[in-house]
């Protein structure tokens, strides 16, 4: 176990876009921005999702896509770098017409119909994707510098 910490920096409250891809949108809002690490939350809904379910033996990930409008009952993850550019890490809680409950690892594909972000920016990580090997999962690295 490691960890480093974190000051907090700037924060933004916003809007997604009609349409937009969750992820993307938030990916390229950081990228303008030039937010390294942060953290992210979101509610609102979708027109359509794809989650992920990591298969811890074969060590790949499973989509399962859902077709239909469903609510962002909460979205939460952070944000660090990934070869220089910043990616998001998020999960999702997703409710149907039935309050039914679905989640998982959100990836690209699933549509905003409506969404509304919460992003703190964190100053003083070094946090960067790398391949880890136990888990085959993109993690961050432990960092030698002081951070
Ligand atoms: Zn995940």
């Amino acid at each position: 176990m490691w960890a480093q910490e974190a000051k907090l920096g700037r924060r933004w409250v916003g809007r997604l876009p009609f349409q937009g891809d969750l992820l993307e949108s938030l990916e390229a809002f950081a990228a303008a921005k030039q937010v390294d690490a942060g953290w992210i939350n979101v509610i609102g809904a979708v027109e359509k999702a794809v989650i992920g379910f990591y298969d811890q033996e074969k060590k790949q990930y499973d989509h399962l896509e859902f077709d239909q409008e469903l609510e962002i009952v909460s979205c939460m993850g952070n944000l660090s770098l990934r070869q220089g550019r910043p990616v998001a890490h998020l999960h999702i809680t997703l409710g149907d017409s039935r309050g039914r409950i679905y989640g998982g690892h959100l990836v690209r594909g699933t549509v905003v119909f409506a969404g509304e972000f919460y992003l703190q920016e964190l100053l003083g990580l070094q946090l960067q994707r790398g391949l880890d090997q136990e888990t085959g999962l993109p993690l961050w690295e432990k960092h030698s510098g002081r951070a």
